[in-house]
């Protein structure tokens, strides 16, 4: 029986996690990237040309079975073109809402999960109107095309009105959230196999320094079960909704009044590499499941774990390596300021040992991360 060949549109670290997940259960893989030397190369032949043209992307849909995606900001037109000639998961629908912030707030609404107030905006006007009806300090975002905090204005008087316009106005249009003062930031990571089964993970905590995840402790520490559980509600019925297959992110914001769901993301996710070591199936080995049509993997996470991001600079291998437990992943990514180079897992006994451990990966690094949170 020759092997099922999984396309993957995109070859970071992401589709290269994929790839190193799926291997050994005799899937293999092709991607879509127009860089030939990304992270994914040497785990799959990389279709694709500087122009992305239609005929390579057409080349790519006859090299695999199957196919998913491991970022949100490609075109829909291409999943398109995908879908109406193979399998493809998650579906265009689920693409399709994550990359619209609106659209991702209409769902929310919908299903009846709490996130932000916010209005739609349109002209200067209207954002001067919602800092009136929504009150101060806004998030001004643009509603396509936003990552790692990118495409944001936080409005905190009516004299910044025009700047935040004059900044944003040419993306419009574009969406005004009243300001959450958040408990800290969370994160849930579903997969959703074919036959429409549900495995969650445990809700992360994530820590992010400078608009960029900085770092990840699973399970988030004081969560109460009824929060877990809401969480996975919430969750599930967006995944029911978009008929997902696959893996599935949602952000949230935990409050004094609970969680607020900031966004979602069709994949996986940064917040969930913690998985490869921290939990017995990992993200990416129930994604590619979900994707082949195989049963999923247990997503118990059997200590606590953390995952620190190494960003902009490499810290030396040797040093990191000599930390007891420590795993570590570089992406095979040169080096440039803001740039997600790999990732260090970290587990412990107990959360306190794990703050411990997360505190010497920091001196370690040769750029600053969040200080881990003492609790
Ligand atoms: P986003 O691109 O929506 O994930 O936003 C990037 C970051 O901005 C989030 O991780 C939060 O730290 C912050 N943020 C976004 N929206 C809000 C909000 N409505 N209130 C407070 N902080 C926010």
């Amino acid at each position: 029986m020759s092997r099922l060949r999984i396309g993957v549109l995109g070859g970071g670290q992401l589709g290269r996690m994929m790839a190193l997940a799926g291997t050994p259960l005799d899937l293999a893989f092709a991607f879509y990237e127009s860089t030939p030397d990304c992270p994914a190369a040497g785990l799959g032949p990389v279709f694709g040309d500087a122009q992305n043209s239609s005929a390579s992307l057409d080349t790519f849909i006859d090299s695999a079975d199957v196919f998913t995606y491991e970022f949100e900001n490609i075109p829909v037109a291409w999943v398109e073109r995908i879908a109406a000639r193979k399998p493809l998961y998650p579906g265009v629908k689920s693409l399709a809402v994550s990359q619209n912030r609106l659209h991702e707030k209409q769902l929310f609404a919908r299903l009846n999960i709490p996130s932000a107030r916010y209005a739609e905006i349109r002209s200067e006007a209207d954002l001067r109107e919602a800092a009136t009806t929504l009150g101060l300090p806004l998030v001004v975002k643009t509603v396509t095309m936003g990552y790692d905090g990118k495409g944001q204005f936080l409005l905190k008087d009516t004299t910044q009105v025009s700047a935040a316009w004059a900044q944003l106005g040419a993306q419009a249009p574009l969406i005004a959230e009243e300001f959450i003062h958040f408990k800290r930031e969370l994160s849930m990571i579903a997969v959703r196999g074919q036959d429409g089964s549900m495995a969650c993970y445990p809700l992360t905590e994530n820590v992010h320094h400078r608009g960029i995840l900085s770092h990840s402790v699973a399970p988030a520490p004081f969560v109460d079960d009824d929060i877990q559980l809401a969480a996975e509600r919430h969750i599930a019925s967006i995944a029911q909704d978009l008929g997902h297959v696959g893996a599935l992110t949602l952000e949230m914001f935990e409050t004094r009044h609970g969680l607020m769901a900031n966004e979602t993301a069709p994949r996986v996710h940064n917040s969930g590499h913690w998985t490869i070591e921290g939990a017995h199936c990992s993200q990416f080995e129930n994604h590619v499941r979900a994707v082949a049509g195989l049963p999923l993997g247990s997503t118990t996470c059997p200590q606590p774990t953390a995952m620190v991001n190494i960003i902009g600079e490499h810290p030396l291998k040797a040093d990191i390596l000599a930390e007891r437990d420590a795993h570590l992943h570089f992406y095979g990514k040169t080096e440039r300021e803001g740039r997600k180079l790999g990732h260090i897992t970290l587990r412990a006994s107990h959360h306190h040992e794990l703050q411990a451990r997360l505190q010497k990966i920091a001196a370690l690094l040769p750029n600053p991360m969040a200080l881990p949170v003492e609790r």
